[in-house]
Order: C-alpha cells, then structure tokens, then sequence
C-alpha cells in the first residue's frame, strides 16, 4: 500500500460511490485516496432496505432508468453473488387487475424478465393480502447484504492500490484560481490533490459542513436541484420469506434478510420520502413507520411479535435532479456533477450521487471516465470494469 497521498485524487465517502470509484480509477492506475470519516459504509449505504432492484418498479414511469438498474443489478450479481440473501428466487408483485397490463409492457419494453404465477404462492408469503391484488409476478429482484458488498469493492479497490483511510473526516477543501488545491481533515492534516470527488450522500451534518466550506454543491447558480430526503423502515422477527411489493399500495414492500447473529427478519417500507432539513436532520414526518406496522397487522393477521423486537430507523440520501428531470416523484438518475460547469466553477471537482445503492456500477463508470478523460485526455477508453 502507498503511503503517501499528496496529489492523489481525493475521494471523499466511503459508501458504494466512494468506493466503486476509488476501484476503477485505481485500475486505471490513477494514485487515488478515499477518506472516510466513520467506518466504511456508514450511513446510507448500510442504513438502506438492501433491495436489489432489477429495475421493474420504475419501469412504468423511467423505462430507461428501468433498463440501466437491469444492467447495474446483473453486474453485481455477477461481481458479488456472495452478497445476495440465499434462497430467494425473486420477487413477488401484487397487481390490481386495472393496471396489469401496463405494468406487464413496461417490464417488456425494459427487457426485464417476469413470469406470472399462481395465486397460491401469494397467499402463502402474505396471507391476508387477497384484497390488494388480483394479479401475481415474479421479478428478478432480490434481498441484498450491503455489507458484503461494501467489502468486496474495497478489496477490489485496496489490490488496485488503492489507499483507504477510516476515521478521516474531511473539514474544508481549499480552492484557488479555480481549484480545490488540498483538503484539510478534522486531524489538522492538509493533504494536496490533483483532484476531489465528494461522495459523501445525504448525512445532514454533512451537507451542512460543505456548506461552510463554500463548495455546497447546491449553492450558486447549478444545472441541478439537491434535496436530502429520507424515509423510515421497520424490522421485525421473519414473517415471510419472500421479498414481496405491492406497487398500487404505495409501494408497499418487504425484503427479508438474516442478521450478522444469524436471526431471521422481514424489513418493511413504503415509497414514501421526506424532504429532511439540512439543519437539523430532522424531516416534518415521522409516521410511516405506524403506518408500515398497521399494514403488516393488516396483511399478517395472526402474526405476533413482542415489543422490544421492532426495530424503526429512518436514514437520508440525496435526491439530484438536472433542470431537464422536472417531474417531482421520480427516481432520480446516478449524478455526477462536475463542478466545472457550475458556478462557483472549479475544474477538479466532481460530486457524485447514485440516486439508488443499486445503481452504483453505473455510477462509477461514468465518473471514472469524466475523471480520466480530465486528467489524461489522450486515453479514449477505460479498462474493462472488474464487474463487467
Ligand atoms: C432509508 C433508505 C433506504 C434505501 N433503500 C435502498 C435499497 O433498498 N436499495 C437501493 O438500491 N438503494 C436504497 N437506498 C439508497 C441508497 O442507500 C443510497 O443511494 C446509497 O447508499 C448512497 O451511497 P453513497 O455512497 O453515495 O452515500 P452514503 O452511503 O451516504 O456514504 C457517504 C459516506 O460519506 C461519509 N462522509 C460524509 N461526510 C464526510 C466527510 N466530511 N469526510 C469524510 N467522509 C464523509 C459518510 O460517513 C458515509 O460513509 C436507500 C436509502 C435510504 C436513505
């Protein structure tokens, strides 16, 4: 491992951004050091439902995006069959007759595979939902382990040469003349770059400390709008083993997984979202996760569950929109900002948002060739991505 990192390029987040980057730009062979101020994946990359979404429930609405999250989910079942939860063979989606069909051509038209099955298998993962569908698939999505994710790209990243630093958190960047010079750290090291890619998601706490520093990448004049949402998910004892969403229930959903001490769970969500406030972190709601539980009692009626095993936990990421994506409520694209284009303009910096955990393959590779085509403008192409 280097020991030096003056003029490496900088990432700073250690999530599935920061860390599919740092992977491909040290393929690459670009001296590359990504700072992370808490322990790798620490916030939204591990506080998610671990959905692996094949890219179907955004596929009525976003066919491209639908096609992009196919690909993205195919390359890392491909790069990291290890971290998918074992023993699921898909997702089962519930659909009210009226729409079917819609929803039937969508998946077709973004060439992801779905076949309808018997009623009977519904019934069983969810007993009391006769009244919510009509119709049922099921879809390639599948319960992931963030975690395991996580640490294959780091090794990846890490046998590139790579340098990784935990417990790093980044206080200030330093512009001059148009660029960030260095970036300072909580421990009062500066550290020299020849350029810096923030991946640092939604941490409120965060969003505020770039604030200070003038280089909030929401600030200004900008070609893209920055909100930090978040929404609320509940865990419970194991109430079913299939992954299952109902798109017509607002999304209701639930992903099974097992826990690092080998205990079975159902994580449970609805496609609801709140705008957070920078701030404070907090956001106006607080109430879905009562709302998630009235529905489980709904669909599971005889279920039961002591007390202390429900566990709600709300977590933020940050939704980025380029003025062209104008309709609110859709999925937002994998950004990545270059910092060149917008004002205050700085020529190496680049901010980078997945929109999706999932999507992080697309992510990488498309900041990895913007960094390169920056910093070595003779190369056409990037090597082939180690999970392709
Ligand atoms: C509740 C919730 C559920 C979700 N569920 C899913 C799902 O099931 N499937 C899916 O595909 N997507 C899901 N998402 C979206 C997904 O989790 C995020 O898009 C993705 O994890 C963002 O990754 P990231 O690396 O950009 O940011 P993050 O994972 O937030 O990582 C940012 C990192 O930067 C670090 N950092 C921050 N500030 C600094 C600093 N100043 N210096 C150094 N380091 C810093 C943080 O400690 C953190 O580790 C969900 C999101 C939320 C909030």
């Amino acid at each position: 491992m280097r020991n030096v990192a003056d003029n490496d390029v900088i990432i700073v987040g250690g999530g599935f951004s920061g860390l599919s980057i740092a992977a491909l730009l040290a393929q690459e062979s670009i001296p590359v050091t990504l700072l992370e101020a808490a322990e790798l994946g620490h916030l939204a990359s591990t506080r998610n439902q671990g959905w692996l979404y094949s890219g179907a429930y955004f596929a009525r609405r976003q066919r491209e995006l639908a096609e992009m999250c196919y690909a993205s989910f195919c390359r890392t079942v491909r790069f990291c069959p290890e971290c998918l939860e074992p023993g699921q063979t898909g997702m089962l989606i519930g659909l009210m007759a009226a729409a079917a069909d819609d929803w039937t051509a969508a998946w077709e038209a973004a060439g992801i595979p779905c076949h309808a099955v018997d009623a009977g298998e519904m019934r069983d993962a969810v007993p009391g939902s006769e009244d919510v569908w009509d119709t049922v698939f099921r879809l390639p999505d599948r319960s992931f382990r963030p975690t395991v994710l996580l640490r294959r790209l780091a090794d990846v990243a890490r046998s590139r040469g790579a340098r990784i630093r935990t417990g790093i958190r980044v206080t200030r960047l330093n512009c001059h003349d148009g660029t960030v010079q260095s970036v300072e750290t909580g421990d009062r090291e500066t550290l020299h770059c020849s350029m810096v890619i923030i991946a640092t998601g939604a941490g409120p706490e965060e969003l505020s400390r770039f604030t200070a520093c003038g280089v909030d990448a929401g600030a200004g004049q900008s070609l893209y709008a920055r909100v930090a949402i978040s929404t609320e998910l509940v865990s419970l004892p194991r109430l079913s083993p299939d992954p299952f969403c109902f798109p017509e229930l607002d999304g209701f959903n639930h992903l099974p997984h097992r826990l690092p001490d080998d205990r079975a769970v159902s994580v449970f969500g609805l496609d609801r979202w709140d705008v957070v406030s920078p701030s404070t972190g907090s956001s106006e709601s607080a109430a879905a996760g009562t709302e998630i539980l009235s529905r489980v009692h709904r669909l599971f009626p005889q279920a039961d569950w002591p007390d202390d095993q429900v566990r709600c936990w709300r977590a933020s990421t940050v939704q980025v929109m380029h003025a062209d994506q104008t309709e609110p409520g859709l999925v937002p694209w994998p950004t990545v900002i270059d910092h060149a284009q917008e004002h205050p303009s700085l020529d190496n910096l680049f901010s980078v948002y997945p929109g999706r955990a999932t999507l992080w393959s697309h992510l990488a590779e498309d900041a990895a060739r913007r960094v390169v085509r920056r910093l070595k403008p003779v190369q056409s192409r990037l090597a082939t991505p180690p999970w392709a």
